[in-house]
């Protein structure tokens, strides 16, 4: 029998996107350039299909450690970053999962799915965090891990190093810095790194989404108690060999992640002299604004060949407000005009 609190839930909806400029799930707009395809799917053509792939990947752990500055042994591998999140939620106590709100969804899901408490902390108007605060909810909840996204989804936001610092001081369990959009970001946070403290990053946001790879950086005695609860093969084996060349071409990706910083500044300031739009700043690959009418919004950017996330209803504190992400100058262009047709 499925459990009654599953058949409760909603399943995780993905909009249909077909035939639109798909603005709505924070991928990287650019593919990969024409020759570097070729020598992608030429390397591609290397791989046994009829074997399961390397189990251990100490390969491409090593090229992963080598650019993080640390060891193989202080990396672990995940199907996504959402299956490192379900491999944390699965591995550590039963005690609560303390999160900022709102947030990034899955940490709150997957606790569901474990029947694992959930406590959250709101974040202040403006998007900051209460580093106090936070740390008593922990002491309160009896905090076993928390999950700080920095930058923060669906905000944007990134708190300040003295907030995040202060937090990974302070608490008692097990803190993930998740940096899904660290490569937007002026910040990452390695150095605090250590038997309390994890760094969580993913290759989706910088241009791999339908690779699935994402990677855990942590004390080695702990990655080596993470890997325990890995499902056997994780990483396919199609992905395995596609990550292992581009990790050599890691420059082409650095390349297209700067500009899409530029056209983020860029949008940033043109939806800034928009009227009756409120924008806020953002470190990631994508812009929280706040509009007098989110679904009109999202309903005319729709007719007008865009899909992006409207996150009105999400959360109180996301009343009004649509999420879009950086798309190419020529998708950014669109959604500019359009926005000046539907709200003028
Ligand atoms: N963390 C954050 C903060 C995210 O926003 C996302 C994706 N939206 C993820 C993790 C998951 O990324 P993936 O599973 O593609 O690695």
């Amino acid at each position: 029998m499925i459990r009654g609190d599953i058949k409760a839930l909603a399943a995780y909806h993905v909009p249909d996107s077909s035939g639109l400029i798909k603005l709505d799930a924070m991928e990287n707009p650019y593919v990969l350039p024409e020759g570097l395809h070729r020598e992608w799917l030429n390397h591609l053509g290397t791989v046994d299909l009829n074997r399961y792939p390397d189990a251990d990947m100490a390969g491409l752990r090593r090229k992963i450690a080598q650019r993080e500055g640390l060891a193989p042994e202080q990396v672990l591998l995940g199907n996504g970053s959402d299956e490192i999140i379900q491999m944390l939620l699965l591995a550590t106590n039963p005690g609560t999962c303390v999160v900022p709100k709102p947030t990034f969804v899955m940490y709150d899901l997957i606790s569901r799915w474990l029947k694992r408490p959930v406590a959250s902390v709101p974040l202040r108007a403006d998007f900051s965090l209460d580093a106090d605060q936070f740390l008593q909810v922990c002491a309160r909840e009896k905090m076993e891990i928390a999950f700080l996204a920095c930058p923060n989804n669906p905000t944007g936001n990134l708190w300040p190093e003295e907030t995040v610092s202060r937090i990974a001081r302070g608490i008692n369990g097990q803190l993930v810095i998740d940096e899904a959009y660290a490569p937007f970001a002026e910040r990452s946070h390695n150095h605090l790194i250590g038997p309390n403290v994890m760094v969580l990053r993913t290759f989706s946001k910088l241009g791999w989404a339908g690779l699935r790879l994402g990677y855990l950086l942590g004390d080695a005695d702990q990655i080596a108690h993470l890997n325990k609860v890995r499902m056997p093969y994780n990483i396919n084996a199609l992905t395995q060999a596609s990550a292992d060349f581009l990790l050599d071409h890691l420059d082409v990706f650095e390349e297209q992640a700067a500009l899409i910083r530029s056209e983020r500044t860029r949008m940033f300031s043109a939806l800034e002299r928009m009227a009756s739009v409120t924008v806020f700043p953002s470190q990631a690959n994508f812009l929280l604004l706040r509009v007098a009418d989110p679904k009109a919004v999202f309903e005319g950017l729709k007719e007008a060949g865009i899909l992006i996330k409207n996150m009105h209803g999400a959360d109180p504190m996301l009343a009004g407000c649509v999420r879009i992400t950086i798309g190419t100058k020529e998708e950014n262009d669109a959604v500019l005009a359009a926005l000046q047709e539907i709200i003028g």
